[in-house]
């Protein structure tokens, strides 16, 4: 299965000189979706994951279909505001700005084993950003599994203490 061919790019998006990968091609073909999904499950199931972690919102689409066909949990990563319990968060930069992840304090048990799941790895700043809530809640991050790895970024370097999965790469 060619997963790339299944991936649309669309140049001038969000802004000129952007091309943006767009995974709603791959995600509306079932067997490609279905076959992304299985190879990511082999990679958490081969390091004994106990839940699946995702950031919103494409993370979602990704990380729940992952947990539900592994019979694991899955827990969201949300934008400030958004989960109505208590929450743990932790800031990030934006290129104009900063901005607020969080997760629900008790999703997670301390040594628990995640994989944290989402579409793209660029510079690795929002997964730097989910890892550091799954780290605070005292869960051990058994990998990172993403569709999308844009290789000419040092998102690779920057999770170089993680076990990093990525489907495609441009
Ligand atoms: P990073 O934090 O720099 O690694 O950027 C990764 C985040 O940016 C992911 O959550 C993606 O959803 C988003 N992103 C960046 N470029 C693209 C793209 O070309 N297609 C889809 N999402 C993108």
């Amino acid at each position: 299965m060619n997963l790339k061919e299944k991936i649309r790019v669309i140049p001038d998006f969000p802004e000129p000189g952007i091309r943006f990968k767009d995974i709603t091609t791959l995600l509306k073909d079932g067997e490609a979706f279905k076959y992304a999904i299985d190879r990511m499950a082999n990679f958490a199931n081969e390091r004994n994951a106990d839940l699946i972690a995702g950031p919103e919102a494409r993370g979602f689409v990704l990380a729940a279909p992952l947990a539900y066909s592994m019979g694991l949990g899955f827990v969201p990563i949300r934008k400030s505001g958004k989960l109505p319990g208590e929450t743990v968060s932790v800031s990030y930069e934006l290129e104009y700005g900063k901005d607020k992840l969080e997760i629900h304090r008790d999703a997670i048990q301390p040594g628990q084993r995640v994989i944290i799941a989402d579409d793209l790895l660029a510079t690795g700043g929002t997964i730097a950003s989910t890892i550091k809530l799954v780290e605070e809640l005292g869960g051990v991050v058994a990998g990172l599994a993403f569709m999308i790895e844009l290789t000419y970024l040092p998102g690779r370097e920057k999770l170089k203490d993680y076990d990093v999965l990525s489907l495609v790469q441009y």
